[in-house]
Order: structure tokens, then sequence, then C-alpha cells
């Protein structure tokens, strides 16, 4: 049905229009890079832009369709896009943050809500997810993805297409996920963005590529291609990425578009002299959107003429745009979109701000919590807030924060306010977040003195992280450091709120403070659901998706990791290791605390030898041996002995968030069976190979219980 109109569409429209359809430019009201185009709606008039991102507002973005459908000559409605990434206008954590809080429901719910306040504005199409794996926290685009892992990484990326997309488009809160970057863009170089991304085929296979193709298995309706080169080829041009994998092995039938400009960058890449040359190899690898670019605009047409692309090849491009535009209902009602009634009443609803408190106090990951120093009475305490992020609202809601407001945001120091009224609660900025002045050491450290507690708000910058915002020294800039240590020296206990876009560097905190706080960027709600930790309302449940260094020298550090020839033996000098720091990490992967405890039993499996018919189960009983009401995520990782290719030293291959009533114990039961142990085989094929299996169960990747298995035919 719908094939059928796209198909008759196409028949009547112009070579011109028809790239007008596969182009995509900003609308100038915020940029990302080099702006190539400043005047688009000549373009839209002509029918030559088919598409604008950027643009936003309900008003704003009828005023812009008013002119596709009544102004041209083919009347196709305008596709809106925008980085929805973590929030619309109500910000929700970042979503590396977001990750920690294992939450299957609650990212969803997230996406949910970003989707229903940005369709409200007029979108269409968000250029979210972004599920690329990252393994080097000097990348600072680590704060947008799901961290390290591949399969916690999978499955967060189905959430986010669910909750972005919804169930289908009947209604008008649903809207297009983009999954990106394709592909392997977060392996970087050196964690310098844009670098040189080269790694074997298994590696690519194994650990990048799983998450993109859960997220199309979810339903993504387009996929973004990445900046990076892989195995010398720019993903722009690059045919085994765009053919035989997306739409030859995974049956990709949605849309592809181009990263900001990434087809002439191709240019500079050196695959390509010229722009022409660039559009015909994107073209041909299977790009269907040029975003910004203006390439396919500049030159496609030429290459028609000359042969170098076929007009097929276009109209096959053209297809997935209308069909997309369609599956939207725009042909029916191009402003469906555009309510402003809607707009005004969901826009940062009471609704969505507390679906963001309860989102960002589930992200919070408590590192250390010495001699129970949190949470805090509400009461009777004199509680000295300090540090550059302690009432700061500009840096709140992180990078890649949508249409969100600084404004909209409660910070720290608002949100402890309002919960210690019976105490006295009183503040001091201490100094900047990243020059070197001390001028306001003095008043802070009065003020600590003459204080019970402490808590200090230190971090990065909203903007030392995200694209473009790599760092190659990831510890606390400025003179924050400094700041902490004069507080710690003052005696008092001293709680550390952390506030990043990626794993920090911090061993003198770690050491030295009472307690550890990791908050990420929280976006709108920050200060409430800091402050729903810090004094207890709510039990801090969050776990690391990341490893947190020890040193940058380290990197790249994460759980899953290989045994080498010679795995580390302290007492042997030639096997694995460094002579300066040792293997493990400050933080591992999985890690978190709670301001109760909990007690694992021993494995259980129901056999020690199963076949590939047979279901392992593997059980344990968790207990809450503290005081107090709380959530574990009860971790379950793999290792495979033996393998015709080396296995890691774990695998996450499943994981349960579970309440425990203070004393309560449950039984938590994983079932595993011969295709969760697959991998790429030694001649790449994805399979599993018999053999003994450790397992592991466990409240982090480092702290587990043992026993082991054998998988036989
Ligand atoms: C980023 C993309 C983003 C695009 C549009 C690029 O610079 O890499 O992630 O979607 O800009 O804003």
């Amino acid at each position: 049905m719908i094939a059928r109109k796209v198909d008759s569409l196409i028949n009547l429209m112009t070579l011109e229009e028809k790239i007008g359809q596969l182009t995509l430019f900003t609308s100038d009201w915020a940029t990302t890079g080099p702006t190539i185009r400043d005047t688009y709606k000549a373009d839209i008039q002509k029918g030559l832009c088919g598409n604008i991102f950027n643009a936003y507002t309900a008003a704003y973005t009828r005023d812009l369709q008013k002119v596709a459908v009544e102004q041209t000559r083919m009347k196709i409605p305008l596709l809106f896009g925008y980085d929805v990434i973590h929030g619309y206008k109500t910000i929700f954590p970042i979503p590396l943050g977001e990750a920690a809080s294992w939450d299957l429901a609650a990212i969803e719910k997230s996406a949910r809500v970003a989707a229903t306040e940005a369709t409200a504005a007029g979108l269409h199409w968000t250029f979210a997810p972004m599920v690329d794996i990252a393994r080097d926290p000097r990348w600072g685009r680590i704060m947008e993805g799901a961290g390290e892992d591949t399969y916690l990484g999978s499955l967060i990326a189905a959430a986010r297409v669910k909750g972005i997309q919804g169930e289908n488009f009947n209604g008008t809160n649903t809207m297009l996920a983009c999954v990106k970057h394709f592909a392997a863009y977060g392996a970087a170089q050196a964690g310098r963005d844009y670098h040189t991304v080269d790694m074997s085929e298994r590696v690519l296979r194994e650990t990048f590529l799983p998450p993109y193709k859960a997220a199309i298995d979810a339903g993504a309706h387009t996929v973004m291609t990445s900046f990076n080169e892989l195995d010398g080829v720019p993903a722009t041009g690059n045919v085994h990425l765009l053919h035989d994998i997306l739409r030859d092995e995974w049956k990709f039938k949605g849309l592809v578009v181009t990263d900001y400009t990434s087809i002439n960058e191709m240019i500079p890449h050196g695959v390509v002299a010229n722009e022409k040359e660039a559009g015909e190899l994107a073209l041909n690898a299977g790009v269907d959107m040029d975003m910004q670019g203006a390439v396919y605009y500049n030159h496609l047409a030429q290459s028609v003429k000359e042969g170098k692309v076929n007009v097929a090849q276009i109209d096959q491009s053209v297809r997935y745009v209308l069909r997309i535009k369609y599956l939207l209902g725009l042909f029916e009602d191009p402003y469906r979109y555009s309510n402003v009634e809607r707009e005004k009443s969901t826009i940062l609803s009471k609704e969505n701000q507390d679906a963001a408190r309860d989102v960002s106090r589930k992200s919070i990951v408590l590192l250390k919590n010495d001699r129970n120093t949190l949470p805090i009475a509400k009461t009777g305490r004199t509680i000295a807030v300090i540090g550059p992020l302690a009432d700061n609202k500009s840096e709140l809601i992180g990078a890649w924060s949508g249409a969100g407001e600084p404004k909209d945001c409660v910070t720290l120091l608002q949100g402890i306010r309002a919960k210690a009224g019976g105490g006295k609660v009183e503040y001091a900025k201490g100094c900047t977040l990243d020059t070197m002045e001390r001028t306001g050491f003095k008043a802070a450290v009065d003020l600590a003195k003459r204080s019970d507690i402490i808590v200090v708000a230190v971090g990065e910058k909203a903007n030392m992280s995200g694209e473009a915002a790599s760092r190659s020294m990831i510890g606390l800039p400025g003179v924050q450091m400094e700041l902490v240590q004069q507080l710690v020296a003052t005696g008092k206990p001293v709680v550390v709120v952390l506030m990043n876009g990626r794993p920090l560097v911090f061993p003198w905190i770690a050491d030295n403070a009472a307690a550890i706080v990791e908050t990420w960027f929280l976006g709108t709600q920050a200060g409430n659901a800091i402050a729903d930790v810090l004094f207890g309302d709510y039990n801090p449940s969050g776990k690391l998706p990341i490893t947190f260094p020890r040193n940058e020298g380290q990197i790249p550090i994460f759980y899953n990791m290989k045994y080498t020839g010679r795995p580390f033996d302290a007492n042997n000098k030639y096997t694995s290791k460094y002579l300066d720091v040792p293997n493990t990490p400050q933080y591992p992967f999985g890690f978190g605390l709670s301001y109760t405890t909990f007690g694992y039993s021993d494995i259980k499996i129901n056999k020690n030898t199963f076949t590939p018919r047979e279901d392992l189960k593997i059980s344990v009983t968790v207990t809450n041996t503290g005081k107090r009401d709380g959530e574990e995520v009860v971790q379950l990782y793999v290792r495979d002995l033996v393998g015709s290719v080396t296995r890691p030293v774990k695998e996450l291959k499943g994981f349960q968030k579970i309440m425990l009533k203070a004393g309560e114990s449950k039984e938590v039961t994983f079932t595993l069976t011969a295709n969760d142990l697959k991998f790429y085989n030694r001649q790449m094929q994805w399979t599993y190979e018999p053999g003994d299996f450790d397992i592991f169960v466990g409240t982090n990747s480092a702290d587990v219980k043992t026993t082991r298995v054998k998988l036989i035919e």
C-alpha cells in the first residue's frame, strides 16, 4: 500500500526533486559543526531540500512545513530531525548515567518522555540512541552511550528505541529513532574524537556491532553513519558496513543518513579527491541521505549524467525517505506533530519532572561510604554545601541536552535546602571548575570548620564531554582537587558529589573522602535526586556501566579483557602488568554500593554438565544483611576456559535488579543455554564450543561467587 503510493510519487518527481528528498539541512538554530548553507527556505520551495534538522517548536515547524506543502510542486512534507539524546526540555541523566541504573524500564521511560516532549514541539526524528561501545574515557562522547559492555549496551539500545518509537506512529507522541554512529565510532584511537578506528573483524562483530543490531531488531527505522574510518575506509563510504552487513546480513529496511558533513569529510580522510567523488562513493555504498554536506545537492545530478551513479539507486534511497514520511502520517496531516496546545501542556509537565527525578536517582552510584557517613540526618546537623557545582545550574544538563535550559534545573544546594530544612545549610563556592583561582578557599574552609558535615560538588563542565571534547588527562580540572584536600584536612566528614560526563581519575579522593557519590550529569531534577540519595529517601542502587581507571596510563581498561599468555602474577616479574600501578581499576565495571549490604550464597546449578538442548539454571540466594530496604543488581558472568580463539576473562550474560527488604532473602535464578555461549570461532562462525565454563554471580564484575560447568555435545 505505502510502497505503491511511494512509487507513484517517485514517478512524478524530477531528478532534482529526488535529490532534494535525500538532502537534510540544518535550520541554523543550532549547529554542531561548520554550517555549509545558511539559506534553506528557497531550497525548500524549489523542492531541493526535503528534510530539516535543528528546527523545533510547534510554531516554527508549522511555518516551515507550510512552505513545503503549499509552495512546492510535489507538496511533499518535510521531516524534522533533532538530537534529542537525553530529554527535550525535561532533561534526564546523560545516557552513560542512565546506563548506571541497569533499569531497562526506567531507561525506556526516559526515552518515552523525551519523545513525548519532542514530538509536541513538532519533531519527527531524533538522532538517538547513540549505541557506540566505548572503552576509552578520554573520549568525550562516552557520555552519550551505555558504556563498555556489549550485552548491557545491546539491551539498553533496544530499550531506548522502544521508548522513542513506541509501538507505532498512530499517535503523535512517538518518533523515529536513529541508531548511531555506524560503526565503531567509540573506538577512536587514543580517545581523540573523530580519530582512526582499526580493529579486527572479530572484535568488530563481537564487541561493537551487537548494540546497533539490537537497536535495529527493536525496530529502529534509521541509521546514522559514523565519522571514522574502519580498516582504511570511512564509514560513510564503507560498502562492507552499509551494504554487506547492514542491508544484506541484517536486512535493514530503513533509511541511512550520514553524520554531519561526513560525506565531505571523506576528502580529508583521503579516499576521494573531491566532493563529487565523495557523493558517488557514499551513494554507491548505500548512504541515502546527506546531512548538511550539500554534496548530493551540488553534485549528484552531474554524477547521474556521467553514469557514475544510477537513478535506480537514487530511487531506492528516495523510497526509504518517502516511506518514513508515510509511516509518520505526514502525507495525511503534515502538521500533526506541530501542536501548540500539546506543546504547552506536555513540556516540563509535573509528570515529566517526576519521571526525570526517578530515573535520576536510579542513575546515581555510591562509590564509597565509610562509617555510614551517608545518609545524612535531615535535622540537627549543620551542613556545608561547597564546590563549583553545588549551586550551578548551567552544567547540570550536561552535553547534548536538546532544548533543555539551565534555568529549569534544580541545583544540589536547592535540593538539599528543600530537604534539610530542619538543619542548617550554608553554601560556599570555593573555586571555579577550571581556573587556578584559589581566593574562595578560605571561606569554604571556614564554613567547613563550623559545620558537622561537608558536601562538596566537584567535577567537569558540561562541555568537557560530548562531541569534540576529548581530554588526555581525566582528573578534576582546575584547583578542585586542592579544594577537596583542604576540606578533608579540616577533619570533618567530606562527602564528594561528582558530576562528570566520563569516568574520572581521582585516587586521592578515593582514598581520603568519607563518601563518594557519582552523579554524572543528572539533568533538570539533579538537585532533588541527589538530595533524595544524600538524605536516604532513596537508597542508591546504581552500578557502574564502565570501568573507572586508577590513572590514565591504564586506558583502555575494561572488565572483559583477555588473560594473555602471561596472566598477572605478583611474584613473577615476567607477567602482564605495570611497574607503577596495579592492573586492577579504581572501581570495576558493575560496582556500586548501597546503604544496606547484601550477602550472596554459593551458586547452585541444576546440572554440572549440559547439552545444547538443555537449559542451565544458575541460582544464588541474595540476602539483605543490613538494616535498610534496598535494591541490588545481581550480575551473571561467564568465562569459556578453552576456545578455538581466546575468550575474555569474564563476560556479562545476565543481570536482575531486585528489591530486598532489610533481612529479606530471595533466590535469583538465571537460565543459560548454549546459544548464550556463542562467539566467533577460529573460522569466524558464530557458534558455541563444548568444554568447561566458569560461571560467576556477584555484586560487581570483580566480586563474585564461582562455579564450573561443562557443555557437552
Ligand atoms: C554528531 C551527531 C549528531 C549530528 C547532528 C554530529 O556532529 O556527531 O551525533 O546527530 O551532529 O547534530
